[in-house]
């Protein structure tokens, strides 16, 4: 009997929270049970197997995971609940504890996450595992857990769980890294996913051929620590993206996120003459004041920062800059933030993703005196919001009547087609005289604001 057979009329449902690369690998786990004969479970429908993907970013993504958990478990009455993902690994115990529960994988096991389903299954009675297969180890009763330390040397090395998968709208996202070595202060990701590591350029350009055969125009490339890349192969994200721009089929590229002191001029040069490489740029910044830099044990300085985003736009007058900024930290006082405003004010960057300060058991930052109350943490989140609407208002307005190349998304019902220009600009299109297909890139004149703001309108000039 095939696994194909075995599996087949089993239904799977999934539930992921947290950032695109857990998404991504969450797509990937549900490609693997696709192919073992799972189908989605269709609303309304209880499911044989959850897979909940969790997050553990804030307190209130725990709450949410476990929030999560419970629903599930009520929705899909004797289904094998099974959690993963960054809560997972750090509260292995505190997750099998919850009611409904059946088996808790950690970042190293997620991967083999096919293979515990089919072990389970021996126990319960549903398969008999093939005798010649040496995986088949069951699994104690009494466990629940399956998490292996990421750090110390017992553990090995962790894992590096390749994931090449199709976003929910047109992008491909291709997991090139994974973990992190900088220990920030504030973060726990280092403990969530382990050091760092990655895919051999070979594999990941492999892996950028086959989403091209299957259709893929744009993949975004994404990790932990992106621009560490290299640590396990002894190569060099550059050479990784000289390598991913000259597989055939892939339009456009965009680099989820490279921190400051790893974004080289090189790099930039090589995104600004690349033939695929979009000018599109995601910073973490964290804070515009140096002081406040040293406490989150950052390795820049704010001069460093604002020299890079003059060298991108040396090069690149119109690219999209994104940055990531967090208020509220310990240790930030009033004049630290207002350093931040200032600075960000002041920086030629295109929208700030604003996140408040959330404690985090076990990081050096519970360390630092002076906690920031709730409520400040609050009005400087909802001034830097406001600063970030204004500098992305005048980025669309300042590409008004220019043309540009679309790619269309998947249309939502009732609303027009739209899709995102090579500088990351939403464009919402006009009605055309030929059908517009998702996918496919078109040559736009953009127009003024859509009626919610969000959005320039476009209108097709030809297609490419
Ligand atoms: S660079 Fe710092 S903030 Fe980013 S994942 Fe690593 S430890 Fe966390």
């Amino acid at each position: 009997m095939t696994d194909d057979h075995f599996f087949s009329d089993r239904k799977a449902a999934y539930y992921t929270l947290g950032c695109k690369l857990n998404f991504s690998e969450a797509s990937s786990i549900g490609r693997s049970l696709q192919e073992a004969g799972y189908r989605t479970a269709r609303t309304g429908e209880v499911a044989d197997v959850v897979v909940v993907s969790t997050c553990s970013v804030t307190e209130v993504a725990d709450r949410k995971g476990r929030q999560a958990i419970h629903r599930l478990a009520r929705q899909h009455p004797g289904a094998q609940i099974i959690v993963t993902g960054c809560y997972a690994q750090l509260k292995p115990d505190e997750v099998a504890s919850i009611p409904g529960v059946s088996l808790v994988l950690g970042q190293n096991e997620k991967g083999k996450l096919l293979e515990f389903l089919k072990l389970k299954n021996v126990e319960s009675g549903i398969r008999n595992y093939p005798e010649d297969d040496s995986h088949a180890q069951p699994i104690p009763d009494s466990s629940k857990v399956r998490v292996s330390p990421l750090w110390g040397k017992e553990a090995g090395e962790a894992v590096f769980m390749p994931s090449c998968s199709q976003g929910d709208r047109t992008r491909w996202w291709l997991k090139v890294q994974d973990g992190c070595d900088y220990f920030c202060s504030y973060c726990t990701i280092p403990y969530a996913r382990g050091r760092s590591r990655n895919g051999s350029i070979a594999t990941l350009v492999r892996q950028a051929e086959e989403a091209a055969a299957q259709g893929a125009k744009e993949i975004v490339i994404t990790g932990v620590n992106i621009g560490d890349f290299g640590k396990t192969t002894g190569e060099s994200f550059i050479d990784l993206i000289r390598a991913l721009d000259g597989v055939a089929g892939i339009s456009r590229y965009r680099i989820s996120s490279l921190e400051p002191d790893l974004l080289t001029d090189e790099i930039i040069d090589f995104v600004a003459r690349s033939r695929a490489f979009m000018p599109h740029f995601h910073i973490p910044l964290q804070s515009g004041s140096d002081e406040v830099l040293r406490l989150m044990r950052r390795r820049y300085d704010s001069a460093l920062f604002r020299q890079k985003v003059q060298r991108i736009k040396a090069v690149m007058p119109h690219a999209f800059i994104g940055v990531d900024v967090i208020v509220g930290t310990r240790g930030e006082t009033d004049e630290h933030f207002r350093q931040t405003y200032d600075f960000l004010r002041s920086l030629d960057v295109t929208q700030l993703h604003v996140f408040s300060y959330s404690e985090r058991p076990g990081t050096a930052a519970l360390k630092i005196d002076g906690p920031v109350p709730s409520a400040e943490k609050h009005r400087r989140s909802e001034l830097l919001l406001a600063l970030s609407a204004e500098k992305t208002h005048a980025f669309y307005a300042s590409h008004i009547g220019r043309t540009a190349t679309v790619l269309l998304e998947h249309q939502k019902r009732g609303v027009p087609i739209s899709g995102f220009t090579e500088n990351y600009i939403r464009v919402e299109m006009a009605p055309s005289p030929t059908p517009l297909k998702d996918n496919t890139l078109v040559h736009v004149r953009l127009g003024d604001f859509s009626a919610d703001g969000t959005a320039l309108k476009g209108k097709e000039e030809s297609e490419q």
